[in-house]
């Protein structure tokens, strides 16, 4: 029987760190302009006016020019070839302004992904989809990290909540949000499990975790009764239930039984977008300072311990 919380869980928002993020992001904007002369530009590409993910991408667009940054947006019929994706992609690159480049995803059906991570730049990938920036996370290198991943555990670290040592359950294995987020608390030398659709016994699983953190895209699935007492809920999940956004963690269950957990909406959410605005920052630094995409760059400043 999980022992009940009395007083209600910390309420782990984004918003009040995002918003720290981005005063930061304007500040760094200006000097970088002062510095070079030229404002960086974080440009979208989307395919089809109608795609699942066009307003989020609208909203990122939006984030920029609030802090300063330029922002290039690229619409495709969303009967485009690869063929299509690919010169935009090139005429992007070509721009010595445009620091960072974000494709919507998923793809229209029929475009595979390779048709956008064989052409973009890994310097300009700052949402951590090109395989080189997967593979230096995986080696413990510090490439562009996914977004929303990077989020889920950056809203830990910002409150202060310690997880060295800790078991951290996460629940989603998918490239963006679930592996790079178990590999993420790994470098914060959490203990970690990867859970997925075919995981046994679930909920026993995570009753184990300290920290859990949930990415499955199933509304109010995870509930009070699979969590320990005191545990550390990070929902990443965004699903929308009559009208309403909700987490993938029965947010009344949970707050009875977690010690802090993060609201959807409110939580991971408005921290990913104050994120991503500093991976732009990042690149437009790198840029300017001539640094070459594999490595040199990063493996030497960040090289990791030895171990
Ligand atoms: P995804 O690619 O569909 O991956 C879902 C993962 O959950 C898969 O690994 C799947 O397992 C696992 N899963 C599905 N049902 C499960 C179950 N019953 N038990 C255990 N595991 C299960 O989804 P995603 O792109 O990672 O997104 C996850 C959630 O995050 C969605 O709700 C999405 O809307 C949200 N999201 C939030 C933000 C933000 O800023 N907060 C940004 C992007 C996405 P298998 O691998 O075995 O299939």
């Amino acid at each position: 029987m999980t022992a009940l919380i009395d007083d209600g869980p910390r309420l782990l928002r984004g918003g009040p760190v995002g918003s720290g993020i981005r005063e930061q992001v304007a500040a760094d904007v200006a000097a970088f302009k002062a510095e070079h002369g030229y404002t960086p530009a974080l440009a979208v590409v989307v395919v089809g006016k109608d795609a699942p993910s066009a307003v989020y991408l609208h909203k990122i667009l939006d984030g920029c020019r609030l802090v300063g940054i330029e922002d290039r947006l690229v619409e495709l019929r969303a009967d485009c070839s690869e063929t299509d994706i690919g010169d935009a992609l090139r005429t992007l690159q070509a721009d010595p302004h445009v620091a960072g480049i974000i494709t919507q995803m998923p793809l229209p059906k029929g475009i595979p992904l390779r048709a956008v991570i064989d052409v973009l730049d890994p310097m300009r990938d700052i949402d951590g989809i090109h395989p080189l920036n997967a593979g230096l996370l995986s080696l413990g290198y510090d490439g562009f990290l996914p977004a929303t991943a990077h989020a889920s555990i950056e809203i830990l670290v910002k409150n202060g909540i310690s997880l060295a040592g800790k078991h951290a359950v996460v629940v989603g294995r998918s490239n963006v949000i679930g592996k790079p987020a178990a590999l993420l608390l790994l470098r914060e030398n959490a203990t970690v499990t990867v859970c997925h659709s075919k995981t046994a016994s679930l909920a026993d699983v995570v009753r184990t975790g300290d920290i859990v953190v949930v990415a499955i895209g199933r509304a109010n699935f995870i509930t009070g009764d699979m969590l320990k007492a005191g545990a550390v809920v990070v929902d990443v999940g965004i699903n929308v239930v009559d009208g309403k956004l909700v987490g993938d963690v029965d947010f009344a269950s949970a707050s009875r039984v977690a010690s802090a957990i993060t609201p959807v909406p409110g939580g991971v959410g408005p921290l990913t977008n104050a994120i991503l605005l500093t991976h732009l920052v990042r690149a437009a630094r790198d840029q300017a300072a001539g640094r070459i995409p594999l490595g040199a760059h990063s493996l030497a400043v960040s090289t990791p311990e030895a171990n």
